[in-house]
């Protein structure tokens, strides 16, 4: 291996598309953490090397996952769990604010240095597509094979679907039913803590908003995926690999089985070894190495102009991709203050003259 790109080098060769599209995500449950940034900026970078090294125009396309829960309950009676999404506590509009407050101007700015268009598209409008629908039915067609690949521990793989007066939807559809299934529809019954009993259908042509488990959504984006016609190339972070081995597995189950190449990029690390994630940072928990800055927990944080910001994990994350052995590892916090201080020193070379990082390593 020369480049962490040359990964999807066979599939590129056999398939010899005419674009590629790369597949990242964007959290709106609050304020990123760096390691969401470092995955996203190596997005755009990894699109710049195909497109450098293959000749091969690349676009980046945003996943923002409006489905995680921005409220949760508890029925009184059985114990089941209840959510509400962002898409359904906020609406479309206010989702596309936070996705733009969060993530606009890095994405511009990164946009704008590599020459990689990018596309953000909610979860909520990616399910409403026909081959959305389509994969999804054609993986409830085969749920007796897949329930023990996409739920090994206990074979449950639950659907769930909001109540149509309220939006709540029961977590772990402990009380929906399929009512019926073929390759033109599915219907399913469901109940509502406060509205009682609902039908909603999930078939292609309809528009019902559907709940899936983390393993089931992503196999079914990923089907959706490789019917683009720009060849699809999955960019996550390197804490989903364990997860793909399963994805893998259930795409064997379908005929034209190929599962797209996918890119794991660095994870960022706090002292002990676990993965920087919005849960540790925000119960306290993330042990945090001395070195650690705000704005790594929290990037809105950062004290300087965006722009530098961004021209940070440019340099940060170019660094990394140098060499697979730099990309194809995990760093700590106390680490990427260390390579900080020394883009912030101006040992860069591509710096322009004259320019800096505002005070090198913000406090
Ligand atoms: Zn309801």
């Amino acid at each position: 291996m020369e480049h962490s790109i040359d990964f999807i080098g066979p599939q590129l060769r056999a398939r010899t598309p005419e674009r590629l599209a790369l597949y990242a995500g964007v959290q709106i449950n609050g304020a990123p953490h760096l390691g969401t940034n470092v995955m996203q900026t190596a997005a755009f970078l990894l699109a710049r090397a195909a497109r450098e090294r293959f000749g091969t125009p690349a676009v980046v396309r945003f996943g923002a996952l409006d489905n995680t829960a921005y409220e949760t309950r508890r029925c009184p009676a059985t114990g089941t769990l209840y959510e509400l999404s962002y898409h359904h506590a906020l609406g479309p509009d206010r989702v596309a604010e936070l996705v733009e407050r969060f993530y606009g101007g890095l994405f511009d700015a990164l946009s704008a240095a590599t020459g990689v268009p990018y596309e953000v598209e909610t979860y909520t409008r990616q399910q409403r597509s026909r081959t959305f629908r389509e994969e999804l039915a054609a993986s409830l067609i085969r749920r007796e094979q897949l329930r023990w690949v996409l739920a090994p521990s206990h074979g449950r793989v639950p659907v769930s679907f909001p109540c149509p007066r309220c939006g709540w939807l029961q977590k772990y559809g402990e009380h929906t039913e399929l009512l019926s299934l073929d390759s033109d529809g599915a219907r399913f019954a469901a109940v509502c803590l406060d509205h009682g009993r609902y039908v909603a259908e999930a078939g292609p042509g309809t528009d019902a908003w559907v709940g899936l488990t983390t393993l089931h959504r992503n196999l079914v984006k990923e089907r959706v995926a490789a019917r683009d016609a720009a060849m699809p190339v999955i960019v996550k972070g390197a804490d989903w690999a364990p997860g793909c081995r399963l994805v893998d597995e259930a795409f064997s189950y379908y005929p034209d089985a190929a599962a797209p190449p996918r890119v794991f990029t660095p994870v960022i690390l706090s002292e002990s070894g676990a993965k920087l994630s919005k849960t540790l940072i925000r119960e306290g928990a993330a042990q945090l190495s001395p070195g650690t800055r705000p704005w790594m927990l929290d990037t809105t944080a950062w004290p300087g102009p965006a722009g530098d910001y961004a021209h940070l994990l440019h340099e940060l994350v170019s660094g990394m991709l140098s060499e697979p052995r730099h990309f194809e590892r995990g760093y700590t916090t106390l680490e990427v203050a260390r390579l900080v201080r020394e883009y912030g020193s101006g040992t860069d070379r591509d710096r322009p003259p004259g320019t800096s990082l505002t005070g090198g390593v913000p406090e």
